[in-house]
Parts: C-alpha cells; structure tokens; sequence
C-alpha cells in the first residue's frame, strides 16, 4: 500500500480538471440555450413548429455532450471503469486537451498547472482500465536529467551500465526495473522515445518527466496505455533532477504481473 504522501501526488491537481470539465458542461448547456432562444424568436415565423423541432435537436446535441463529460467527471471521481474509459480517453487525448488548456488559460491557470492536472486525469483513466501486463510488455521511459549531471558514466543506450553508486535515482529505477524483469530506457528527447516504442513494442509505459514532455508523450503514444510520473526539479529544469521511487514501484505493481520464477 502507498502512503499518503505519495498517493496524493500520484493524482495531482485531478480536481482542476473536473473543475474545468464542469464549466465546460455549463458552456455548452448555455450555448445551446442561446442557440434555441434567439433563432425561435424569428423561426417561428416560417413555421409555428420550427422552434420545437429546433430545440428538441439542441436538447439532444447538448445531452449527448454533457453525459460525455459526466460520464468523464464520474470516471474520474469514482476510480472505476465505467464503461467507455478507453474511448473518453482519447476524446479527452485528442479533442478536450487543447480545448481545456484555452479554458484553462482564459480564466487565468498557469500551463504547468494545467498539464499536471491532464496527467492526472489521463493516469486516472489508464488506472480504470485495471491494466496488468507481463513484464516483457512493460517499458519505463525515463529522461536523462534524472542521471547525476557529474557521472562519466554514459547510461543512454544501456542504462544496466550504472554501477548504482545511489548518487542519483537511475539506481533505484534500474534496480526496480531489474528485480520486476521490465525493459528501462532513458530518452534523449521525444524522436528518441519514439524510436525505443517502436522497437520494444510495448503494451504499457510507465513514463518518467516533466509536465510538458510527459503532456506531449502521452498525446504522441495514444492508444498505448502510458502512466506518467512527475520528476522533481530542486535544481531547475532538466538538471539533476529526482523522482519518488515509492511512486514508481507503486504503478509498476499496480500495472505490471509479478516476474514468473521457473520451476
Ligand atoms: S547511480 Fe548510476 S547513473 Fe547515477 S551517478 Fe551513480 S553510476 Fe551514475
């Protein structure tokens, strides 16, 4: 069991999200009122049932958008699958993101806020799925400012090559990786994690960054299922940065079957 600590970081800042998810039901709710009540003042000129049929076309219109985005809001407040979390996910991956962020930004939250909120809801989302692949199907992606910026070691390529000095936290993720039998990698930039997907044909990634790389990953890997951890930056951006290895080894045994010992 994760303690507290690190379970609330794990799903950071999901509130803002539904927060925003609401306003947006409201927008539409009174977008399509307007749409309704303007037109069917002069409509029913042309034809006295006109705004009827006008308005029972909204009504559906609006239902459909806002059950969606209920439906999104109740996945996401109860943790389950209920039963379209793949699709939502990629309306929210595809369509609401942008959408969201311009919403988000119009009534004033930063973009660092924002993407940790969509991280959250999209983790929220792969975590409904109730995904466990064997170790062979899993990848963890991590960025190479996690490495000591001071090790001559040169770990991009094979990160087995760290002689886990524990002076940074590519030990402690190299050895999780070790002990559970999954692949690790370290990319360089997104061209580089895309190539490393390509060859190990993943079924699900436990990715390691920042808001923004983490944002863009998830958008560019969809469908893959990708679980995204936030580093931390006590030195700034992509320098010497850390992660909470209790974190990781708790979306690894969440996601992940047990490494089968042969008999
Ligand atoms: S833990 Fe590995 S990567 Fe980090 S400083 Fe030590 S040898 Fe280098």
């Amino acid at each position: 069991m994760m303690s507290e600590g690190a379970e609330t970081r794990y799903q950071p800042k999901k509130r803002l999200f539904i927060g925003l998810l609401g306003i947006a039901c409201a927008v539409v709710l009174g977008i399509a009122f307007l749409l309704w009540w303007i037109p069917s003042v002069g409509l029913v000129n042309i034809h006295p049932a006109l705004p009827v049929v006008f308005g029972a076309v909204l009504a559906v219109l609006s239902l459909v958008l806002v059950g969606g985005l209920s439906l999104l809001i109740l996945t996401l407040l109860t943790g389950r699958d209920l039963f379209f979390s793949e699709r939502l996910r990629k309306i929210v991956i595809r369509y609401l993101f942008p959408g969201i962020i311009s919403l988000g930004r119009l009534v004033g939250v930063d973009r660092d806020t924002l993407q940790q909120s969509f991280i959250a809801l999209n983790n929220q989302l792969v975590r409904a799925k109730r995904i466990r692949v064997s170790p062979d199907k899993a990848l963890i992606l991590l960025p190479h400012c996690i490495q000591l910026f001071d090790c001559d070691i040169k770990i991009t390529g094979d990160i087995q090559k760290c002689i886990r000095c524990q002076r940074c936290d590519i030990s402690g993720l190299a050895e999780a990786a070790a002990e559970r039998g999954i692949d690790i990698a370290v990319a360089t930039g997104g061209t580089l994690a895309r190539k490393i997907i390509v060859e190990k044909r993943p079924r699900f990634i436990l990715a390691v960054a920042c808001e923004r790389d983490l944002t863009s990953g998830i958008r560019d890997s969809y469908p893959l299922p990708v679980i995204g951890v936030l580093n931390h930056r006590p030195n700034g951006p992509c320098f010497n940065t850390s992660v909470i290895l209790e974190e990781v080894r708790f979306v690894l045994d969440e996601h992940v079957l047990p490494v089968s010992i042969p008999s």
